[in-house]
């Protein structure tokens, strides 16, 4: 019998919900599930509210009673709030989150690098912005239970999945006992150590480094800003990098190596994690100012991919289906990708408006963005914490030169995760004009946001299926009417929207305005075509599959066909 603790974990700042657990006895007979989510964990609530959008019912088993333990992930870039935005908690993200852009680097007592992330009047969201994990997931829990199509069981552990023709059955254990669920997929979202993944024999390919670092959140009140600060080979801690990032409600994480040969166990002890955060404080001019010890954990870098996430009926999203450094706030922000796009895809296939095999699109675009990001972050924690005598007389190189030499500097960046461009997607049109711009978000990019008025932004209107973006204020010809009309006569998702209109249009869905022309501008069409209507196609993850020129009925026709293979 599955028993969950019912204690409330330890915190200082986060009150700690213990939710009552699902149990079978008080419900009717379960009927065979279309979606059957695994976790509730960042991947798996996001996939699940993305389903909902799509119309798609699912289940969401939550082993624990409890939100996750300790901070975790606590920065967010600006794409994870796009995609937040789509799922309806982005405000309270920025209600209660610490937006920054800076980064600061500093060796031998001198800042030896400041990044200045870019953040212009047309992006709604900061470059980052900071919040525990535990507020996330509890917005993320808020919107799930505001949903009707989710129904989010806690304390219910997947013990074991079978592979049945054309569907999987799943063994769940509760507080009262196991029971039986059916389900034609299987979102396997249950984290990096994930029972589903060994329980089907998958390998992971990639790397795990050395070492280990230790995360420390304390309650201290330091007068610093939000800004990111990384200290290289400081006098406490020969050779190793410390990172420290402010977070709400007064804590701050303290992020460091731990010298080669020194176990896990030895690291959490509380008179060494004294002793190094004492140092610490000591080395930022803070000796002796007092703080609190909330929560502290050991990770080591790994960059892992499963090559597939698609195994039967079985898909894998999130930290289940790889493995990624937290240096670049990786972690839960390529989570979140993921999810958006398994939503999309698994919905397109669960309504019957795609085969099955469309899935192997979604895994061929997310592990080809796992394998960028491994490759990205390879090279971040090789700089943080050099695996070899030759990466580390290299990194020390970059070190000492950049006391004085200005040109190895921007080495220091430490490549923040971005979203990956689907460049190469099956799903982008083969016969538009992608290669006539010459600027504008390109196939296979998300897409440009825009700000329309004072606190209104073109993002703000887009998402929930197909979006095409006709750069028109005058009516669309019937020809191209008739295109939607019939998509949408098959169930196919798709808004039109006319930029640049003042008054609705016949054929757009709803209309923006674009009265000194920056939406055209920021997609690529300049003024002199404002003859011309210009367009854009937007997949339901607002990743760029399709812009023209000129568009008409037929180029759309093939556009749509490519994007949503039948
Ligand atoms: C100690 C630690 C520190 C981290 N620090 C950072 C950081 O600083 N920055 C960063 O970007 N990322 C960090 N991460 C990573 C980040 O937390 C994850 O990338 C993110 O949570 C991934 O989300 P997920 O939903 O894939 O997995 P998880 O958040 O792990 O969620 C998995 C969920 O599945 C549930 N589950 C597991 N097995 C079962 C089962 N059999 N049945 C039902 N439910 C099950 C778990 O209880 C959990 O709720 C950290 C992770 C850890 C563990």
């Amino acid at each position: 019998m599955h028993s969950p603790s019912t204690e409330p974990r330890p915190s200082l700042y986060y009150p700690y919900e213990v939710f009552q657990p699902w149990l079978a006895s008080a419900h009717p007979a379960q009927d065979r599930k279309k979606v059957v989510v695994v976790g509730a964990g960042p991947a798996g609530m996001v996939t699940a509210l993305e389903l909902a959008r799509h119309g798609v019912p699912s289940v969401v088993l939550a082993a624990e009673l409890q939100l996750s333990q300790g901070s975790r992930a606590i920065c967010f870039t600006r794409r994870s709030m796009e995609i937040l935005q789509q799922v309806g908690v982005a405000e309270r993200m920025t209600e209660g989150g610490l937006p920054w852009r800076f980064g600061n680097s500093y060796y031998r007592g001198q800042r030896v690098y400041r990044l200045e992330a870019p953040h212009d009047p047309d992006d709604r969201f900061f470059p980052i912005i900071n919040v525990q994990q535990q507020y996330l997931e509890e917005y993320l829990h808020d919107a799930c239970k505001q949903q009707p199509l989710i129904d989010l069981r806690w304390g219910n552990k997947l013990t074991q999945v079978t592979q049945e023709e054309g569907h999987a059955r799943l063994e769940v254990d509760t507080p009262e006992g196991p029971y039986t669920l059916e389900s034609d997929w299987v979102v396997a979202a249950d984290g990096g150590r994930s029972g589903i993944r060994a329980a089907l024999n998958l390998q992971m390919e990639g790397a795990s480094y050395e070492g280990f670092f230790v995360i420390a959140d304390i309650r201290i009140d330091l007068p610093f800003p939000t800004e990111r600060l990384a200290f290289f080979d400081p006098e406490w801690n020969p050779g190793n990098t410390i990172l420290m990032h402010r977070e709400p409600h007064g804590i701050w994480r303290v992020d460091y190596q731990l010298p080669p040969g020194e176990t896990p166990e030895e690291a959490l002890r509380p008179e060494s994690l004294k002793a190094r955060i004492d140092a610490q404080l000591a080395m930022i001019g803070h000796a002796g100012l007092a703080w609190e010890m909330d929560w502290s954990s050991v990770y080591s870098a790994r960059t892992l991919t499963l090559p597939d996430f698609v195994h039967g009926s079985v898909i894998f999203t999130g930290d289940a289906a790889h493995l990624l450094p937290i240096f670049g706030v990786r972690g839960a922000n390529t989570a979140f990708q993921d999810a958006q796009s398994l939503g999309w895809h698994l919905a397109m296939v669960a309504k019957g408006l795609s085969g099955p095999e469309f899935l192997a699109n979604h895994s061929r675009e997310r592990v080809g963005a796992a394998r960028e990001i491994i490759t990205e972050a390879g090279k971040s924690t090789r700089f943080m914490a050099p695996p070899s005598r030759g990466f580390r007389l290299l990194r020390d190189a970059v070190l000492s030169l950049s006391l004085t030499q200005e040109f190895v500097r921007p080495l220091y960046h430490w490549r923040t995760s971005r979203p990956h461009e689907y460049s190469h997607s099956a799903l982008n049109c083969r016969d538009d004009d992608n290669a006539l711009f010459t600027s504008g978000p390109a196939h296979g990019a998300p897409p440009q946001n825009v700000r329309l008025a004072e606190d209104d932004f073109l993002l703000d209107h887009l998402g929930g299926g197909f979006d095409l973006l006709v750069f028109t204020s005058g009516d669309l010809p019937e020809a191209l009417q008739a295109v939607v009309t019939a998509a949408r006569q098959q169930g196919l998702p798709l808004r039109v929207t006319a930029v640049g209109a003042t008054r609705p249009v016949a054929g757009a869905d709803q209309h923006l305005p674009d009265a000194d022309g920056r939406v055209r501008a920021r997609y690529g069409l300049s003024a002199e075509d404002a003859a011309q209507s210009g367009a854009y196609l937007l997949r339901p993850d607002q990743h760029i599959c399709a812009r023209w020129l000129r568009l008409d009925a037929p180029r759309l026709q093939a556009a749509l066909a490519t994007a949503l293979p039948h």
